[in-house]
């Protein structure tokens, strides 16, 4: 006779809330390290005056190996049994194509690589190129190439499928499955960034978008969800409206995605130095996508002659996330306060926020994203915040103060609008495109009475 009792009641819900915890994991996301080997020396990524250099770095250069590898044993502190790790490029500092060669960028790439196989022995890396990562700076090329080679041996280990290595010694790209299931791809999207003059006038540089749509079709009929990864994201950066895709590519790019919205549970960017996240909407307007940006290791700010960037904290993001739906969970943002180390002569990593506290949301699902940048249209003070984590606390309120109505509407059209006819329309919407059509309206009519009067 089967006989229920307590005790089978109790197994089973331990059963289940094993099974339920099981499911959520962490992994790090980490980008834009830039390791100016010059740093101590040349100091060539320093974009100003430095009399005194911080041995953690300065705002106006990019990362001394010091900062490099701090952050990278700060990750093996904070959460060592991560489940991978997400390393989105641009690993070579800011510094002229005179002073760099192939074998220089292959040097940083190993050092870098080596640095992260010793602080996490086991963990995957799933690691992407950034436009910096080439010799000359952003030149990617569409074929096979001795970079690409260097590149695919120091990685191969992590891809750990010789097929998949074969694809990106082709141009930088391949796809691997978690443990737990999950697929991830890899792409290299420095072959659509307006900086790669070697790919201006293509369809499909190296045959990534083709590869890619078979890629998530078969992923589609095996029941698979994906989480996408390369450095330069689509849409555009803010405020200033920089799109970093040519045109044609980030329509197709998107569209690719778009038709996969169903199994795409995130995107993963570096490359804006800044932290951020998009949402990409299905046809339609329902939430499609959740995308990303994690801000970079590099505290570098840039330098024109009638502008100058903000300085950035250095940052390392550990993302919480479901690991069987890839939906994420949770955003654990860390930051270095890099003037308080300096001073200290101590690194001192803490966190800077847990988006789900933050925001006010139970996960970061495309739902939840969408949820977010809603609210942001009526609460001043909830995109005060985002643009405060923007700089990772660097600039304390000034990038805040700084952003009028304007920049307010630049940041609340880029969040869904991704090509430039749908961001101009929510854009003009937003900073009173009534009163402009006003206007244009009352020039036309003086124009006609000009006509009829003259003529
Ligand atoms: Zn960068
Ligand atoms: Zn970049």
């Amino acid at each position: 006779m089967l006989c229920v009792t307590w005790k089978h009641v109790f197994t089973v819900i331990l059963l289940y809330s094993t099974c339920a915890s099981g499911q959520e994991g962490y992994f790090w996301h980490i980008t834009d390290h830039h390791y100016d080997t010059t740093y101590w020396s040349e100091m060539r990524s320093c974009n100003d005056e430095v009399p005194v250099r911080g041995i953690y770095g300065d705002y106006w250069c990019d990362s001394p190996w010091r900062l490099v590898n701090d952050s990278i044993n700060a990750m093996a502190n904070i959460n060592r049994n991560v489940d991978f790790i997400l390393w989105t490029g641009d690993n070579v500092a800011h510094i002229a194509d005179q002073y760099t060669n192939e074998t220089y960028v292959v040097h940083i790439l190993r050092s870098i690589t080596d640095a992260l196989k010793a602080a996490f022995p086991g963990v995957k890396v799933y690691a992407t190129m950034g436009n910096h990562d080439w010799y000359p700076s952003d030149q990617f090329p569409v074929d096979s190439h001795s970079l690409y080679n260097a590149t695919a041996d120091l990685w191969k280990d992590w891809i750990g499928d010789t097929n998949q290595v074969e694809n990106f010694r082709k141009g930088a790209y391949y796809t691997v499955k978690t443990t737990q299931g999950l697929r991830i791809i890899g792409l290299n999207t420095n072959l659509y960034y307006t900086s790669d003059k070697l790919t201006t006038d293509m369809t499909d540089p190296a045959g990534q978008f083709a590869w890619l749509e078979e890629v998530l079709k078969n992923a589609k009929t095996a029941g698979e969800k994906v989480l996408m990864t390369a450095h330069v994201p689509p849409g555009f950066h803010v405020p200033g409206k920089v799109q970093w895709f040519y045109n044609h590519y980030n329509t197709r790019f998107l569209d690719i995605s778009r038709t996969f919205s169903d199994i795409i549970v995130g995107m993963f960017f570096g490359h804006d130095h800044a932290d951020g996240f998009k949402l990409l909407q299905r046809h339609g307007g329902s939430p499609g996508v959740p995308i990303f940006m994690a801000p970079s290791i590099t505290p570098w700010r840039f330098k024109i002659p009638d502008e100058s960037g903000d300085p950035h904290n250095p940052a390392i993001r550990l993302v919480k996330y479901n690991q069987q739906t890839g939906v994420l969970l949770d955003i654990h943002q860390y930051y270095m306060n890099l003037t308080d180390s300096n001073r200290n002569n101590a690194s001192d990593w803490k966190i800077e926020y847990k988006a789900s506290e933050e925001y006010g949301q139970t996960d970061l699902s495309a739902v939840s994203v969408d949820n977010i940048i809603k609210a942001f249209k009526t609460d001043k003070s909830l995109l005060d915040k985002y643009i405060r984590y923007n700089t990772v606390l660097a600039n304390g309120d000034t990038t805040v103060n700084a952003c009028d109505e304007k920049c307010r509407a630049e940041y609340n059209c880029a969040f869904i609008n991704m090509n430039e006819i749908s961001f101009d329309s929510c854009y003009t919407t937003l900073v009173g495109g009534s009163a402009r059509l006003c206007s244009s309206s009352f020039l036309i009519v003086l124009l006609a009475i000009i006509y009829y009067v003259l003529f």
